[in-house]
């Protein structure tokens, strides 16, 4: 796709492919004999989990949440508003939420917050993308993909304005329109 506003590729298809792999071999180890239930938080993360899920090499079942910030589109305020909840119940259960990235982590330690509310029986987070120097809050993220630098990214499921959630890679963006 020709656009400006693309810049420079972090994470290149091979790679992500590559790192996917490696990490469903690994959550599929952990997760032997068990069924966990993988939560997909939209729509970022639809991209990631639909190819994590075929790394995996066991029965797990999928369900996903819609959140909303209150914060602008860029930046959280930590406070969350659950726009589509799960349709199944996670009591009891193995829980594995794939996020496609934890910026401050305000947003995931609110959901995460709900989810134990709900009486798992564990709760685990696979995190695609983290910018670790702009963590607000000490969050455990088990699984992790790639750890990058503080800068805008787009792609494989990142968007702006709905945007470039279908770029195959992930890319910094340089347009504007991000506060
Ligand atoms: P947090 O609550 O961790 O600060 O924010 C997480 C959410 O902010 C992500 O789920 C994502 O929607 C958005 N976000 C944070 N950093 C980026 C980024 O570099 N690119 C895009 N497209 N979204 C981001």
């Amino acid at each position: 796709m020709r656009d400006a506003a693309i810049g420079e590729v972090l994470v290149q298809p091979d790679e992500l492919a590559r790192r996917v792999r490696e990490l469903g071999a690994e959550i599929s180890r952990d997760y032997a004999g068990k069924e966990p239930v993988i939560i997909g938080v939209l729509k970022g993360a639809v991209f990631f989990i639909a190819d994590l899920m075929r790394e995996m090499d066991m029965h797990c079942v999928v369900d996903f949440m819609a959140v909303s910030s209150y914060g602008s589109s860029t930046s959280t305020s930590g406070v969350v508003r659950i726009l589509k909840d799960l349709d199944m119940s996670i009591e009891g259960r193995d829980v594995l939420v794939v996020e496609d990235i934890v910026d401050s982590g305000l947003t995931l330690q609110y959901l995460l917050r709900t989810l134990w509310a709900r009486d798992p029986a564990s709760v685990e987070v696979c995190a695609l993308l983290t910018k670790p120097d702009r963590r607000r809050v000490e969050l455990d993220l088990k699984y992790i993909g790639f750890e990058i630098p503080d800068r805008f990214v787009i792609g494989y499921g990142l968007d702006v304005d709905e945007r470039y959630r279908n770029l195959p890679y992930v890319a910094h963006y340089t347009g504007t329109d991000v506060d």
